[in-house]
């Protein structure tokens, strides 16, 4: 691809036109040529325009860029090679049926990264192909300048993945790699992440130990409030919000993990009688339980209402293993339309397409002005779903409500294969409909900008929070 034909609109600072074709080269294949001349030129310009276009990344758990270079955090068990793929293609190795003590000798730091192969080997052709392995492969290749993960590459592989971490890979890999403007990081280490490089990672307020739990040591300490009633612990949640509101860019709960997303408008009165047995350790029915989780939630809801922060909630498929239940995350949609009506006011964000239930999601976001779909993570779970989702969103509900890519990741370099995958997809399901006659390929354009990175500007105010976030606190 020819430099002159990338526009510097669209260009972020710090993406070179070098850096935009070699993303180029990594999202095309020969899908992007056809025999027909003018709509091989189409192609070319729509995924020159697509990989030139910044992502905004809406949702991330990347630990500090400190902690990645020290190694030093629970999530870190091997500094080595091995962990790329502690997240998220771990699960599908087990679920491929990888022996235990092989799994365990893979992630060891006790086991030399070069012995890695070995356990690797047996399961690797069988997941090397779904998305969570296929976005580990394309950030080795593109970071580490091999064309495989092999036995003849580990040597490489591993030098290379300790030659990568130095001070600035973050926004080495994430921005001038993978032409993402800024992240937003789901802090899974504190309620909300004083992060280092607030401007590149923006940080959630998570609200999920607000409502659940509720996890009272994680909260009140820092806000130095002793919890002896609901009303205290009601001082606790608006400290968080009144602290850190301003510095958020949302809130988010993954509560969906445990329960339905049936909340109920539990008045504060109904709630405190079963909130004051929890506080005195004194066992809870389920009903009493939903009581404080349905109050807490709508009273964290509304704060963040009152913030100006738009709601993330966890809806579908299940990370990890073995544990999922379907027919609980098959009525995530029939939930949310519940959580839509009762408060208007409330921008909420459904995470994951709420994969595979997706074309609920879609009925959901044309019927609702205050849902929005996030596509994080739903690239590589299903790759193949992720452009069946965007085509049919696209030709259904506004397109001003969909944010197309949130990474998802502990580890930042499979954010890159993560964010390739994204491009690929965005290609496939424009130039499908294009081809397809849904849509003229002006219109295609068109979007392009909107669904990468515009809608999240708009919908999380990031004009406003990044000029917040030059002058933070806690810096
Ligand atoms: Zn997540």
């Amino acid at each position: 691809m020819k430099s002159d034909k990338i526009s510097r609109r669209s260009t972020i600072k710090g993406l070179s036109a070098a850096s935009s074709a070699a993303l180029l080269g990594a999202m095309s294949g020969p899908w992007v040529n056809t025999s027909n001349a003018a709509a091989s030129d189409f192609n070319e310009k729509l995924a020159a325009r697509i990989a030139e276009t910044p992502l905004i990344d809406t949702h991330e758990h990347l630990i500090e860029e400190e902690d990645r270079l020290a190694g030093k955090n629970s999530r870190i068990q091997a500094n080595d090679w091995s962990f790329l793929f502690s997240h998220y293609i771990n699960s599908d190795m087990i679920t491929a049926g990888m022996p235990k003590d092989q799994y365990d000798a893979f992630f060891s730091a006790q086991t030399d990264p070069l012995q890695k192969w070995d356990c690797l080997e047996s399961v690797w052709p069988a997941v090397r192909n779904t998305g969570y392995g296929q976005a580990v492969e394309i950030a080795v290749r593109e970071l580490y300048n091999v064309d495989s993960i092999s036995r003849e590459n580990v040597q490489t592989i591993q030098d290379r993945y300790l030659q990568t971490i130095r001070p600035g890979f973050y926004r080495t890999v994430l921005q001038e790699r993978a032409n993402i403007e800024s992240t937003q990081v789901n802090c899974l280490s504190a309620p909300f992440g004083e992060t280092n490089q607030p401007g590149l990672l923006m940080q959630d307020i998570s609200i999920v130990g607000m409502h659940m739990g509720p996890n009272i040591q994680a909260y009140a300490p820092k806000a130095g409030v002793e919890v002896n009633d609901l009303s205290d612990w009601h001082r606790v949640i608006d400290w968080w919000f009144d602290h850190y509101g301003p510095y958020a860019v949302a809130v988010k709960s993954q509560a969906a993990y445990s329960r339905q997303l049936d909340y109920d408008d539990v008045p504060a009165e109904e709630a405190e009688a079963p909130f004051k047995k929890r506080l005195q350790g004194e066992s809870l029915s389920g009903a009493e339980r939903k009581k404080i989780e349905d109050h807490l939630f709508w009273y964290s809801v509304r704060k963040a209402t009152e913030h100006n922060l738009p709601v993330k909630l966890h809806t579908g498929y299940y990370a990890g293993q073995n544990g999922m239940p379907m027919s609980r995350i098959q009525g995530n949609p029939a939930a949310v339309t519940d959580l839509c009506k009762r408060s208007p006011e409330t921008n909420f964000v459904f995470m994951h397409i709420c994969y595979p239930f997706y074309e609920e999601m879609i009925a959901a976001a044309k019927h609702y002005t205050n849902c929005h779909i996030d596509m994080c993570w739903s690239w590589i779970i299903s790759p193949v779903a992720g452009v069946n989702f965007l085509k049919q969103y696209l030709v259904t509900a506004p397109a001003n409500k969909v944010l197309t890519f949130g990474g998802d990741y502990i580890p930042v370099e499979p954010v890159l294969g993560h964010a390739v995958i994204a491009r690929r997809g965005i290609f496939n399901a424009l130039i499908q409909l294009v081809g397809e006659g849904w849509l003229h390929p002006d219109a295609a354009m068109d979007l392009i900008e909107p669904i990468m990175n515009g809608n999240a500007r708009r919908i999380f105010h990031l004009q406003e929070k990044t000029r917040r976030l030059q002058n933070v606190p806690w810096l």
